[in-house]
Formats: structure tokens, sequence, C-alpha cells
């Protein structure tokens, strides 16, 4: 088959398109032939060398497809099912190996591109919106990179849950995108001079104080800013590092900003049992095709091309869903 391989740590260009042996289930596994795999950031720090990883090895963990072949004791699957997988490595490629037992049967009426967003994106946005912190009618919140593939849905689920969604963006499409996805106010953080003050007074002017919480999944660029958000007793969910990972914090900033709580949630402890993952998965495919969850795919590479999507994510050019069409 054909799959891309990141051949060792590096930049987008370590990303080659190989041909390798198609892959056989184990005891409990299929093999799902798929049509799309998507792209994540956390693909891009494992390319990188910010999470070690073996190299060479085939990136990815999520995607959606047809299973095509099904190991020893399996009997929840069958040939011909249609499964979107979460935790998986090596999607980048033409057929995946993945544990029946974690695989998400894709309802009817749900597009498998827009299946594949759910495993990282969707999964995420949904525990950060009902986990790491519930959040509540009336609640005035920010979410920073409100464009992006978490940033869309997360604004979505929060605003059906009666939160006012504040978020910041690079661009006038993606204010725009935002904005549609729910964003009551949108800030361009990228025209912004100093941003761990001027951020700050904007949010604290918008919202009529500090917030309860802030959802940054942009790291090093936005985390003092995001903490001088915050009301006391605040919670800073610090979910992802796309500008950078943030450099070591003392943690007596906390008691002098007004009690505040920080957490560094992942989405593995979120759905670590099979009721988990599959109660978060069924609110997210309920909410696709009763409509009030739009999973935008802003961006698709053929397989070949997942150099070009690396530089894309990477380079903030992209909105919503990433995806690699496979088939
Ligand atoms: P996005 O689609 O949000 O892409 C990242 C966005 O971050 C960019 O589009 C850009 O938006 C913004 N950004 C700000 N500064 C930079 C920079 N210097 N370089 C690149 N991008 C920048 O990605 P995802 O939705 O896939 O993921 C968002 C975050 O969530 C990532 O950090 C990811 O690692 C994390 N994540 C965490 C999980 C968890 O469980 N902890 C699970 C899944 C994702 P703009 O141009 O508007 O600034």
């Amino acid at each position: 088959m054909h799959a891309i391989q990141a051949l060792q740590a590096g930049g987008p260009d370590v990303l080659e398109l190989v041909e390798v042996p198609d892959p056989t289930p184990g005891p409990g596994e299929v093999v799902v032939n798929a049509v799309a795999a998507g792209v994540n950031f956390i693909d891009t720090y494992r390319r990188g060398g910010m999470y070690p990883m073996p190299f060479p090895h085939i990136p990815g963990s999520e995607g959606a497809g047809t299973v095509t072949a099904v190991g020893e004791g399996v009997t929840s699957l069958a040939v011909g099912d249609t499964v979107a997988w979460a935790d998986s490595p090596g999607s980048y490629a033409e057929f995946v190996r993945t544990t029946a037992a974690r695989a998400l049967k894709v309802p009817a009426g749900v597009d498998l591109d827009v299946a594949a967003a759910i495993p990282l994106q969707g999964l995420t946005a949904h525990y950060l919106a009902t986990s790491t912190y519930p959040v509540q009618a009336g609640d005035t919140i920010l979410v920073h990179a409100g464009a992006g593939g978490v940033g869309l849905l997360l604004t979505q689920l929060a605003t059906a849950r009666g939160a006012r969604v504040i978020t910041t963006v690079s661009s006038d499409e993606k204010e725009q995108l935002s904005r549609a996805a729910g964003a009551a106010e949108v800030i361009r953080y990228d025209l912004l001079k100093d941003l761990p003050v001027e951020l700050p007074a904007l949010v604290r002017e918008v919202a009529g104080g500090g917030l309860p919480v802030v959802y940054d999944g942009v790291g090093r660029s936005t985390f003092d800013a995001s903490l001088a958000c915050l009301r006391p007793r605040g919670l800073m969910v610090l979910f992802g590092a796309s500008s950078g990972a943030v450099p070591p914090f003392d943690l007596q900033r906390l008691n002098a900003s007004g009690s505040l709580y920080v957490t560094r949630p992942s989405l593995g402890h979120y759905i670590a049992t099979t009721e988990e993952l599959q109660s978060r998965a069924d609110g997210l495919f309920t909410a696709i095709l009763d409509h009030s969850l739009d999973v935008r795919i802003g961006n698709r590479f053929p397989l070949a091309e997942a150099r070009a999507a690396h530089e894309a994510l990477e380079g903030r050019a992209t909105t919503g869903k990433v995806i690699l069409q496979v088939r």
C-alpha cells in the first residue's frame, strides 16, 4: 500500500510517500481502507521531535473508512462497516490497523470526510466544553484560534450550552468563520502590538470583567495574556502548543493573579474507557445529524501531499479540519 513516512525528526520535508506491506489484523483488531486521514497538530509535534517517536514512522492517528478485514475474536464489526478511529498510529496510509472495540461506527448520513474530523478535534472540543470545565449558560469564555479545527467546534459546543464566546483569530476570513460558528466577539490578536497587555484589556472590556475559563491551544505566544484574562479562581485550560511550548512557569504567579487554576489536559485521559469514548462520539454524531454542529473541512490534500498539509497547518494557513484524501 501507499503510505506517508516521517523518515527522521525535522520539518515537513522529512515526509515521503512510500510503499509498505498492507497491515493484517491481529486478535481484536480490524483493518480499514481509509477514505480520509485527519491531519492534526500532534502529527507535527511528533514529526518535529517535540514528542519522542521512533523513526521512520507513519504519522497520523485518526481517520475514517471501510473495514476490509477483521481479526480473531472480533464480533462488533464486519467487513463493509464504515468506521472512524481515534488512537491508531500510522493513519496517513491506504490501510490502517485499529482496535475493534475502540472504533467508532459512523452513522448513516455522516460523510466519511466529516467523520474523520471527529476522533481528535471533535472529541477534544467535546471534553473541553463538557468535562475539563463544564461550560454553563451565562458564562463568558475565551477560545484562542477560533477558526481552527478545535476552535470552530468548541465555539459551537460552548454556544449551544448558553455561553458567550470570545475568540481570537489572525485574518478577516478566520474572523468571519469564527462569527459564523457563534462567536459573539472576535479579536484580531495578530494586530495587537503588546499581546499580554492589550488582549486582557480588550477581553475584560468586552466581558465586563475577568473570565471563568480560557481555552488556550496556542501556548507560548498567548499563555501570559490568557492568565491575565481570568477572574479570581478562574481556570486556564492549556490544551496545546501551536505557537510553541510554554516555558517553565513559577506557580507563585497563580497566587498573585487570583488563586488561579491551570490544567494541561490530554484527550486520552477523557476517552480512557470505551464507554466514555463512545458516549462523547455519540453526542457529536447526533449533533452533526441534527445539524446543530457543523464540521468544516477547510483544507483537503491528496495523501501524497502530506508535506503541503503540514506546511499549511504550521503556517496558520488552514481553517477547520485538514484532511488527507486517501481514496
Ligand atoms: P488549528 O486548526 O487550531 O491550527 C492551529 C491554529 O493555531 C492556527 O490556525 C492559528 O490560528 C493558531 N496559531 C497561533 N499561533 C500560531 C503559530 N505560531 N503557528 C501556528 N499556528 C498558530 O489546530 P487544531 O485544531 O488541530 O489544534 C489546536 C490545538 O489543540 C493544537 O495546539 C493541538 O495540539 C491541540 N490539541 C490538543 C488536544 C488535547 O487533548 N490536549 C487534542 C487535539 C488538539 P490563527 O491563524 O487564527 O492564529
